[in-house]
């Protein structure tokens, strides 16, 4: 049997360490979805595309995402840690609005998903990409928490920002992320929500690999 995990929640709630984990313990495929609205983010700005247009699609159909083994490849080119800084977080976060981006990417991810044991982490994950996930999480921390978890990680990468401009791109992030008309941030109503800001990393991987182990065999 395939066992389908989603992780679900806002920037910063843990979704990615916490994701990455599970998978290593389990020994399956991991999915980071955020990292593909990133890398079309990035794209759609670098080729001057404008999320207010109607329709994208003459962009889309140039670019082709492929995924191997947890890493993606776009157009050919691995993808890498070009899609971190808090730019392109923020133009994710604009065309992941758009009905044209959602629809592209949730059609290859819905694929990524099929007939393997997989950990998918996003915000819709649970509610759109993978509705029959056996195990659904919805993590959530304050904004204050999830914005020092950003800078710590940024800073360990080298990248120079401020805790300030962190906090409100969080706040701007989630208010753009829970309130679009289309696959808003929304815990599914069948998700077990875990609140990530007093626990370590280590609590947080420990219980849901404990609801993971209840209703999988793997
Ligand atoms: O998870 P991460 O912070 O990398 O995601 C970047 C942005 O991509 C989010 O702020 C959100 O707007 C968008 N996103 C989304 N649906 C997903 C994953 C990410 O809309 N499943």
């Amino acid at each position: 049997m395939h066992c389908k995990i989603a992780i679900d929640g806002p920037a910063g709630s843990g979704k990615t360490t916490v994701a990455k984990l599970i998978a290593q313990r389990l020994s399956i495929d991991y999915l980071d979805t955020g990292a593909m609205y990133r890398m079309i983010g990035l794209v759609l700005h670098n080729l001057g595309a404008s999320a207010k247009e109607a329709s994208l699609k003459k962009y889309l159909e140039h670019i082709k995402i492929k995924y191997d083994e947890g890493k993606f490849y776009l157009n050919g080119q691995i993808v890498g840690d070009e899609i971190r800084t808090p730019e392109a977080g923020m133009y994710a976060s604009d065309f992941a609005s758009h009905n044209d981006v959602r629809e592209f990417l949730t059609q290859i991810q819905k694929e990524i998903c099929k007939n393997r044991s997989i950990v998918a982490e996003g915000r819709d994950i649970g509610t759109v990409v993978i509705p029959d996930a056996n195990v659904k999480i919805f993590l959530v921390a304050s904004p204050e928490v999830r914005a020092r978890r950003r800078y710590d990680e940024l800073k360990n990468k080298g990248i120079d920002v401020k805790y300030e401009d962190l906090l409100e791109q969080i706040i701007e992030r989630d208010k753009n992320d829970s309130t679009r008309d289309i696959a808003p941030l929304v815990k599914a109503g069948d998700a077990i929500e875990i609140d990530t800001s007093n626990l370590t990393v280590e609590q947080v991987v420990d219980r849901i690999i404990e609801i993971v182990k209840e209703r999988c065999k793997l």
